[in-house]
């Protein structure tokens, strides 16, 4: 019971804190008698409670609501101005919420072509919704009209949602990706390569400041699809965060100069919009380019793969073969070893348990071969029941030792047909292991190991052979390394 009971508040905790801290650093962002100029608060509940679904919760959403009412009260709102900040925030986030929630799951990724569009729509509600409870509010904004309140309200929350989502959407992505793990290393040379467009960003503020007027809002564009073309939407919706902030600093400092025949609230909502719509067009193509770098990676996955077996396909397997026998070692290099696999007797239990039960036996063996086989073993269908591996920096007596262990671990397995008969399959291995990898490597060593292959058929299968230098002069150059017989 106690166990369970942090478990159940330590959402609601986190959740109540990040807010009000997020609260707190709006508020203290608030000019005189105006709103806040900065208001995160609302936008990271919402992106909260879409990364994390389970998170939408009756004791989150109190927590979520008693946070801003303290951040109002910690810093001397008066209750009914808090009561009716808070009140606004929630209407924001709750309906934002729910037109998220009526989007098909498929379209609001942010790799789909129409999610930003979505973004906006969701976005657009969200800001309504807290404009028009909030607009109500005079204390904090006397002396202006209710549509100006509305309007001031609307776009500064469209700008912080708008501008704040994808980057959530985007953290989300990135926690999940494997290479995330590593994103505390020091920049690659390909990094730095990668860093013109964004300079060329830096230079487009620049540019703003120096011509100002009205078309300075709209400089950065052409940088921002250079950069929409080359980053990926994390680092992209973190430039756009930035870019954001930097220009309405800018703007609200007065170093970006805005034709003078607008007022200081007229000028900040139409800076603000502009600002907001504009960014729009730079995250459509940077998830267009992410749903095209997925899709390409699905197309080479499935191009390099074989289909059944899930081992590499034929050509990506010798490809990368290729690229492995031509990269250099540092240090001592054990050499390398070819090993070729044909399954005994295929034929038979095709004939005799059907092709269906034939193609289960083939997955079978390519599974616990490749379950036997380290992390950084090539496996490949070369065709029907016939399988290469390339075993990299390993020594002669190591890889004949983990060939046994593959025909070991294929004579251990067992088939379960849909009838209920158990079939066990076995396999031939030819080894050769080489050390010079250079000129016409990979041919030889393929012709050797199929050699060796040839030579444990004929030695009644179910056997793991090396390549020996008299086996028809198959393997020319092709090091052996012991006589042909059984391991
Ligand atoms: P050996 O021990 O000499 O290798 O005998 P074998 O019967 O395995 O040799 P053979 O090469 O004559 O037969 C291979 C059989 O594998 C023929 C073909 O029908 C079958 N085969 C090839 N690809 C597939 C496949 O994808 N699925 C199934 N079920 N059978 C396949
Ligand atoms: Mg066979
Ligand atoms: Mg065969």
């Amino acid at each position: 019971m106690l166990n369970g009971i942090p478990r159940l508040f330590l959402p609601a905790a986190g959740v109540g804190t990040i807010v009000l801290g997020a609260a707190l650093l709006g508020i203290f962002s608030r000019p005189f008698q105006s709103f806040a100029e900065s208001w995160p608060a609302n936008a990271i509940l919402l992106g909260l409670l879409i990364v994390y679904p389970s998170l939408s919760r009756a004791s989150v959403w109190v927590a979520a609501f008693t946070a801003f009412l303290l951040a109002g009260y910690v810093t001397g709102d008066d209750t009914l101005t808090n009561v009716w900040l808070t009140a606004a925030n929630m209407a924001g986030v709750g309906t934002g919420y729910v037109l998220y929630q009526c989007v098909d799951a498929e379209q609001r990724r942010m790799d789909h072509p129409l999610a930003i569009l979505y973004l906006l729509a969701i976005c657009g509600g969200a800001a309504m919704a807290a404009a028009l409870v909030g607009s109500g509010l005079s204390t904090l904004f006397f002396g202006r009209s209710i549509w100006i309140r509305f309007w001031v309200w609307f776009t500064s929350e469209l700008n912080r949602y708008v501008i704040l989502l994808p980057v959530c959407f985007a953290l989300q992505d990135w926690a999940k990706d494997r290479r995330a793990a590593a994103w505390w290393r020091w920049p690659s040379a390909r990094t730095w390569r990668k860093l013109p467009p964004l300079a060329s960003l830096g230079v487009s503020v620049i540019l703003s400041i120096l011509v100002g007027g009205p078309g300075a809002i709209a400089f950065p564009v052409p940088a921002l699809l250079w950069c929409a073309l080359t980053y990926s939407i994390l680092p992209m919706s973190l430039m756009i965060l930035l870019l954001n902030q930097t220009m309405i600093g800018l703007m609200m400092s007065g170093l970006i100069v805005i034709p003078s025949a607008y007022n200081y609230i007229d000028s900040t909502m139409s800076f603000r919009l502009g600002l907001t719509l504009l960014v729009l067009g730079p995250l459509t193509v940077t998830t267009i380019m992410a749903r095209q770098r997925s899709l390409i990676a699905q197309l080479n996955h499935a191009l390099s793969r074989d289909s059944l077996t899930n081992t590499l396909a034929r050509r990506a397997y010798l490809d990368q073969t290729e690229i492995l026998l031509r990269r250099s070692m540092p240090g001592p290099f054990a050499g390398v070893a070819l090993l070729m696999l044909d399954l005994d007797r295929f034929k038979q239990i095709n004939d005799r348990c059907g092709h269906f039960a034939g193609d289960m036996a083939l997955v079978a063996a390519a599974k616990a071969i490749t379950g036997t086989l380290r992390e950084t073993d090539l496996i490949g269908r070369l065709g029907g029941e016939e399988f290469a591996i390339t075993l990299f920096d390993i020594t002669p007596h190591e890889a004949g030792l983990l060939a046994e262990r593959l025909r070991l671990a294929v004579e251990e397995s067992e088939i379960v047909t849909d009838e209920g008969t158990i079939l066990r399959a076995t396999i031939s291995i030819g080894l050769v292991h080489g050390y010079d990898l250079k000129g016409q490597a990979l041919r030889r060593l393929l012709a050797a190991a199929d050699a060796a292959l040839y030579m444990a058929k004929a030695q009644g299968r179910n056997r793991v052979v090396r390549f020996d230098a008299t086996m028809e002069g198959a393997g020319d150059g092709a090091e052996a390394t012991a006589r042909p017989g059984r391991l």
